[in-house]
């Protein structure tokens, strides 16, 4: 009984693999990684941090943030909305927004912003491009992730090998995506754990 939800893991991950191979888009990543359960029950809920100075309310819906011409390289960013118990949390609000290749933010309208819900699964996938580093700061995506009902988590994700991860003083080993190059660009993965049973 208590392997259930490990077993719906494996059987998610799965589907998600083999939906990536499907997917006729050639110029991302080929994500996930590892298809083995990344949630195991009594794992620490996912950090929060600060939201910062460039968050902005009323994002698009919308899965894909890159747009034709768009400097810098290509990501898919994928991964699960887990409760404490490894639950997979369908319908989690996941808000996304970025610095451009130039590291900087679009203040006045939307470019590298966007919202999305998870599916029936609890999975997200996002695809855009790899953050640029800026004053003060590593590479890093912002996100507000909240499931139905639950607190609203802030926080924000990084990239394992950056050399400024050293030298900012946000940055936390515990959000750190697991990353794979894939031709040119580059597959993020990163599981959130939502502090609800
Ligand atoms: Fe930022």
């Amino acid at each position: 009984m208590t392997d259930m939800p490990t077993r719906r893991v494996i059987l998610a991950v799965g589907t998600l693999a083999a939906t990536s191979l499907l997917r006729p888009h050639r110029s991302f990543a080929q994500a996930p990684l590892v298809a083995t359960p990344e949630c195991h029950d009594g794992d620490p809920v996912t950090l929060h941090e600060t939201e910062g100075p460039f968050f902005k309310p009323a994002s698009a819906q919308r899965t894909e943030l890159f747009e034709a011409g768009m400097p810098g390289r290509p990501m898919e960013l994928v991964g699960f909305v887990f409760s404490r118990h490894c639950k997979p949390l369908s319908g989690a609000l996941l808000d996304f927004w970025q610095a451009d290749d130039n590291g900087e933010y679009d203040n006045s309208g939307f470019r590298l912003r966007g919202h999305q819900f998870t599916d029936t699964q609890g999975r997200f996938r996002l695809r855009s491009i790899v953050p640029g580093a800026y004053e003060g700061r590593t590479r890093h995506v912002h996100v507000k992730v909240q499931a139905p009902g639950a607190r609203l988590l802030t926080t924000q994700l990084y990239f394992p090998g950056e050399r400024k991860n050293r030298s900012d003083g946000l940055f936390r080993r515990e959000l750190l995506t697991r990353t794979a190059e894939r031709s040119g660009s580059l597959a993020a993965r990163f599981d959130f754990v939502l502090d609800v049973a």
